[in-house]
């Protein structure tokens, strides 16, 4: 590595990867690349109730899919490791240990009804919720007899009366008053640690140099300083970019439809899309570029550029983009990409010729927005798919239109040699002999070939499909239309 800067990935294990949470992975990513330094992944799975292994499995898959690959983390081992918390925990206790001798910290024996009374009387009286620090002078007697009642403790940190001042890298000079906060958990009742004292001291151990995560962690970085200065450790940066919102300018979530990594994956986004788009997302790049490369991403990045202000999440934008990265890719990697969309559609990719299959895609991979559209936009092209949709049998059904499919068919029937030859050639017969032009001539013929109004060019449809099924669909629409 380049350089010391470390970073890290940690999420929670407790449900589909967030687009969200993507772009805090992306941060760090761009970051550690850009610097030349190490990125980690780490796994936040102590808090049982909520973590599934599941929902592991399917982060590593997600951030593998999205090309964001990790220098340190649980699969891989790493210097630092082991990289998920609850293989950590003789850690934890041995931390808490420390500030226990240093008498930072002290057992805490209320139960969840009492806390939650305590809550209900704060936020009557109008002030601010918090432990208030019954159990703080505790003597050893009572404590004894509390735990003799069968009461499991949680233990606490006893917050110092101090103001906690720190530059954040994105929002500047932040300040918390340590007044009004109460004493935190920071192993719970059933010995695992809570979220803010296992951070802290995995983000030491693991030598993080800087935090970039989401502003919704703010005011658990002020505790989490507080934990750094009472182990006596040296803080890292911090950075905290803006969250992504809906247009109700809302945190994103389900109600705004698609918010996870999978769901995206599933409709047929490009993993380089949703990264574009999500590393375009509340920063932008010199000259307002749009799209943008990996490396570019790496090369442009940096903290001061990230907003300060809430991104608004812009589907349409996305897929704008997702269009744009379909368009440009080359077909043999679209054909390889698009087989499971295929599969899906009902198709048997291994029964098609893969020649034709990619001419085929060639043709319309500009019209695709997703990947998933691909089984509706070929069907134009396999005759047992091919029926008229009711506008174009509307308009074969007006006289001239009907004149213009007789002679193009009629031309067919004797026609030999190369297709596009054959097309051109009785494009011109079809307009010399019925005197139609323009739409009139065209739309016709494109409804009896493809069975609808609108599609590719029509020439390069001709093409591949050939002159003996284009024939069978003319055939078809004179029997349909009684000729
Ligand atoms: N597990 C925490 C989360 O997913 C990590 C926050 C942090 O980066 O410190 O929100």
């Amino acid at each position: 590595m380049g350089n010391n800067a470390r970073v890290r990935f940690a999420p929670s294990p407790s449900g589909e990867l967030h687009v969200g949470n993507a772009r805090t992975a992306l941060f760090n990513w761009m970051f550690a690349r850009h610097e030349g330094g190490c990125f980690i992944l780490r796994i936040e799975d102590t808090d049982e109730s909520r973590s599934d292994s599941a929902y592991q499995t399917s982060l590593l898959e997600d951030l593998k899919w999205l090309g964001l690959a990790w220098d340190e983390g649980p699969d891989i081992g790493g210097g630092y490791g082991p990289y998920r918390q609850s293989e950590r925990l003789a850690l934890y206790a041995e931390h808490l240990k420390k500030l226990m001798d240093a008498d930072l910290v002290y057992p805490c024996y209320c139960t969840e009804e009492e806390l939650e009374e305590e809550r209900r009387t704060l936020i009557l009286a109008k002030r601010m919720p918090r432990y208030l620090g019954k159990c703080r002078n505790l003597g050893g007697k009572e404590r004894e007899a509390l735990a003799a009642s069968g009461r499991k403790p949680s233990y606490r940190f006893k917050v110092p009366q101090t103001t906690i001042e720190f530059h954040d890298l994105i929002r500047g000079p932040m300040r918390f008053e340590g007044e009004a906060m109460g004493d935190f958990i920071i192993v719970r009742s059933n010995g695992m640690p809570a979220y803010n004292f296992a951070v802290v001291i995995d983000d030491h151990l693991m030598a993080v140099s800087h935090v970039i995560r989401g502003e919704d962690h703010l005011s658990n970085t002020a505790l989490q300083i507080m934990l750094y200065r009472a182990f006596g450790f040296e803080e890292p940066a911090f950075a905290h970019h803006c969250l992504i919102l809906g247009r109700d300018h809302a945190k994103l979530g389900k109600r705004h439809g698609s918010v996870s990594v999978g769901e995206f994956r599933k409709q047929g986004f490009l993993p380089e899309a949703l990264i574009n788009y999500l590393g375009l997302l509340g920063s932008s790049f010199a000259g307002g570029r749009e799209i943008l490369s990996r490396d570019e991403m790496i090369g442009a990045f940096s903290l001061s550029r990230a907003s300060k202000s809430g991104a608004i999440f812009d589907e349409d934008k996305l897929r704008w983009l997702n269009a744009a990265y379909i368009r440009n890719a080359s077909t043999n990697d679209l054909f390889r990409r698009l087989e499971p969309f295929l599969r899906a559609s009902g198709y048997r990719p291994e029964t098609l010729d893969a020649v034709w299959l990619k001419n085929v895609l060639e043709i319309v991979k500009g019209e695709l927005t997703t990947l998933a559209e691909v089984g509706d936009r070929i069907a134009l092209f396999f005759d047992e798919r091919y029926a008229l949709s009711e506008e174009a049998h509307m308009l074969l059904t007006a006289p001239g239109a009907r004149e213009v499919v007789g002679v193009f068919g009629d031309y067919l029937k004797r026609a030999q040699g190369d297709p596009g030859d054959i097309y051109a050639a009785a494009i011109r017969h079809a307009k010399e002999t019925s005197g139609a032009r323009g739409k009139d001539l065209f739309m016709p013929v494109r409804a009896a070939l493809t069975g609808q109004l609108k599609g590719p060019e029509l020439d390069r449809i001709f093409v591949v499909l050939g002159l003996d099924s284009a024939r069978r669909r003319f055939a078809q629409v004179e029997k349909i239309l009684n000729f």
